[in-house]
């Protein structure tokens, strides 16, 4: 059966990579795949939150959700924290994944930095939290940005290894040959990686110190003129062909997102802008993200003023995720070989 499973860690600024890469694709997918949409507040903490923030993160996050479009009556909507399967699948997924499959996390070396030493253990052993989320639903698609392919990619090499390890415990149990999909990364769109305004090399991103180094999507529309104004670009003009846009990494990004933005692609904002100064170009951008996100932000603050309404939502989203992860977690102690008490 197909089933789609995302997230989003709570760790602060939704920006429009967390939009145009991941959410504006689970929208869509909701109208025709069963699909759960995650906080995943575990994965949050992994670097130090605030508790207070952490809280209003979580509800900020589910606000963006539902302001952005998505439907609690079509799409499972909680947080990860209150599924406690997430967890206990994790460490099973601990002991089925290798040291050697995690040292190669590019994530893990990016957000550890020099001081790797001194990074938490969660950090590290994140990939194999994220593969639970996943397979706690048996989910075969993952819609995420270009970023994720990495840990969809390792999901896969653990569902794998589960599935050869315990073939003959599966079996016995009544699973047929495999118990976990091969889930499927979706990575579509023009804007699957979304750069920094600030710095093309690097993708825009939550945890980026510099706010000018993104677009959130709670900026009001003066705020957006003036980042995308002061967003890093060359002195040479827009060109015609997406070849041009070779080894302008700037020049790309704006360009992907004005296509993201508008339902495009990067060859119909060219045919369009191709020739255009940046100033000009800027200028048409910041009216589409205004247009775009300004709804966005407006719901998200009208929602805000009533935590209980999103609270209750996540309530009822964890007690429909619990029913589905829990069956999937008494198949795997069952398979792994744990006696069961009840
Ligand atoms: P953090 O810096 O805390 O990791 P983040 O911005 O990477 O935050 P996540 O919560 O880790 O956000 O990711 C949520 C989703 O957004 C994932 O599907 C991820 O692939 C996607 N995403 C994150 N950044 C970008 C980006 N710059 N471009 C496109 N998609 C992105
Ligand atoms: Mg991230």
């Amino acid at each position: 059966k197909e089933l789609v499973f995302s997230g989003m860690q709570p760790t602060g600024n939704l920006h429009l990579g967390n939009y145009l890469g991941a959410m504006i694709r689970w929208i869509e997918l909701q109208k025709t795949m069963e699909c759960i949409y995650c906080v995943v507040d575990m994965h949050a903490i992994t670097v130090w939150q605030d508790p207070a923030d952490l809280k209003r993160q979580i509800r900020e996050v589910t606000a963006a959700y539902l302001a952005a479009g998505l439907d609690p009556k079509k799409s499972i909507i909680f947080n990860q924290s209150q599924v406690q399967q997430h967890a206990e699948l994790a460490w099973v997924f601990n002991c089925v994944a290798r040291i050697g499959w995690m040292n190669r996390m590019t994530q893990f070396k990016e957000k550890a930095g020099k001081d790797r030493e001194n990074a938490s253990l969660g950090l590290y052993a994140y990939p194999s939290l994220m593969a639970a989320d996943i397979l706690a639903y048996r989910a075969t698609h993952v819609p995420v940005g270009e970023d994720q392919k990495q840990h969809v990619e390792l999901t896969r090499d653990i569902a794998q290894k589960f599935n050869n390890d315990y073939a003959a415990s599966i079996a016995a149990n009544g699973y047929g040959d495999a118990f976990f999909p091969l889930t499927e990364p979706m990575i579509q769109g023009p804007a699957t990686r979304v750069m920094s305004l600030r710095d093309g090399s690097k993708k825009m991103s939550k945890s980026d110190p510099s706010d000018y180094s993104r677009i959130n999507l709670t900026d009001d529309a003066d705020t957006i003129a003036q980042k995308v104004r002061k967003a890093k670009t060359d002195p040479e003009p827009l060109p015609s062909e997406v070849d041009g846009l070779k080894g302008r990494p700037e020049a790309e990004n704006l360009v992907s997102i004005y296509a993201a933005l508008t339902g495009t692609t990067a060859e119909d904002v060219l045919r369009e802008h191709g020739g255009s100064q940046f100033s000009g170009f800027k200028a048409a951008l910041v009216d589409v993200a205004v247009t775009k996100l300004a709804p966005i932000a407006g719901e998200m603050r009208r929602l805000m003023a009533d935590p209980g309404h999103i609270d209750a939502i996540l309530v009822d989203g964890s007690d429909r995720a619990r029913v589905i992860a829990a069956q999937t977690m008494d198949a795997v102690r069952d398979i792994v070989g744990f006696v069961r008490s009840r």
